[in-house]
């Protein structure tokens, strides 16, 4: 084994696919199969959310753009390019990383939903997590490597297991390395029966812990959220559920009694900066890569690349 990488959510498989694909022999141990991962509970749309800092986000999130558009133009990967709107009843600038973005423009006056003065209109990858999690395990197996879900009890135990280790392990890198950095910011969606929506719509008026969005994949909508900052129950919590469906509904009446099909929780692994660097571990070397708070879906494959690139020399 070349490399032994922790964590088989979006970051360490997207890591792992691109350490194989570059012809090494790579394994994943993860705690929990990719489908209980915090990845899938997420909207999933490209951004840079919440994550840190600008000037490595701003290439980090070139490349998850240019990565995550040509896999939308592939059939089975979960990803599609999504129309959509972010709105807000009060003055709203777009952010710095929306200048990537090559559509960018102010919504015309009919379409913002009743109420709402300001929003911007855009087109960006839309990642469908459950299926996208499935097409990430299967390329990374296509390419030789093997996920073994087996749980790491400390990084140092590791050494002398693989020349190379990367931890990927999102909010529990806290405990896991440990820093107290990290602190989990709660997300909790749910997923509805799509009652005929195509684009995607972001408010962000409501004040933190609450967010409301719904973004479309085909039949269903997920329909969010909450961003709860150092809490780290991922037990669903219907009263909140409740909140989310009204808080969509009266944005989008088509929403009003929706057919509700699941719920999804997780934990953003918030860092004020992404931890990506290395140091020595017994005669190999540990890489970080954890701390992509509400943007580790579009940050995944710059940081992997990055990797890659310092793995290979
Ligand atoms: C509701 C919600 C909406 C979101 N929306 C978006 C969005 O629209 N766009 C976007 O880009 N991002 C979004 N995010 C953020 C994104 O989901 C996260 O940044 C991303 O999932 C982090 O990925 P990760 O691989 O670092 O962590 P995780 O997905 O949490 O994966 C961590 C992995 O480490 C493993 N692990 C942990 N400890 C150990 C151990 N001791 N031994 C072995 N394995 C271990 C876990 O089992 C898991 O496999 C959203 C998140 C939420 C919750």
């Amino acid at each position: 084994m070349d490399v032994l990488v922790i964590g088989a959510g979006a970051i360490g498989l997207s890591t792992a696919i691109s350490l194989a694909e570059a012809g090494l022999s790579v394994t994943i141990r993860t705690a929990v199969p990719p489908a209980q991962t915090t990845s899938a509970a997420a909207g999933a749309v490209w951004g840079a959310v919440k994550v840190g800092p600008p000037d490595r986000v701003l290439g980090w999130g070139r490349t998850g753009l240019e990565v995550l558009s040509k896999l939308a133009a592939e059939p089975g990967t979960g990803v599609r390019m999504a129309a959509g709107r972010e709105v807000s009843r009060g003055p709203l600038e777009p952010y710095y990383w929306t200048r990537l973005l090559t559509d960018l423009r102010d919504c015309e006056e009919s379409e913002l939903p009743d109420g709402f003065t300001n929003g911007w209109h855009y087109t960006a990858p839309l990642a469908t997590m459950p299926v996208y999690l499935d097409y990430l395990r299967a390329r990374f197996e296509r390419a030789g490597g093997t996920l073994e879900v087996s749980p790491v009890a400390s990084l140092a135990g590791l050494a002398g297991q693989a020349p190379v280790v990367v931890n990927c392990s999102g909010a529990a890198a806290r405990d896991l390395v440990p820093d107290p950095a990290v602190v989990p910011v709660r997300g909790q969606v749910v997923i509805a029966a799509n009652p005929g929506i195509e684009e995607f719509l972001v408010s962000r008026d409501p004040e933190p812990p609450w967010i409301v969005y719904m973004f479309p994949h085909g039949d269903t909508v997920l329909l969010g959220g909450t961003n709860d900052e150092g809490n780290w129950d991922t037990d669903l919590k219907p009263e909140i559920a409740e909140r989310i469906v009204a808080g969509c509904a009266a944005i989008e009446p088509r929403l009003r009694g929706v057919e509700i099909l699941g719920h999804r929780v997780g934990l953003r692994p918030w860092r004020p900066e992404v931890r990506l660097e290395s140091e020595p571990l017994g005669d190999g070397v540990l890489w970080h890569n954890y701390g992509h708070g509400g943007a580790g879906i579009s940050m995944a494959w710059g940081c992997a690349a990055e990797i890659t690139r310092a793995v290979l020399g």
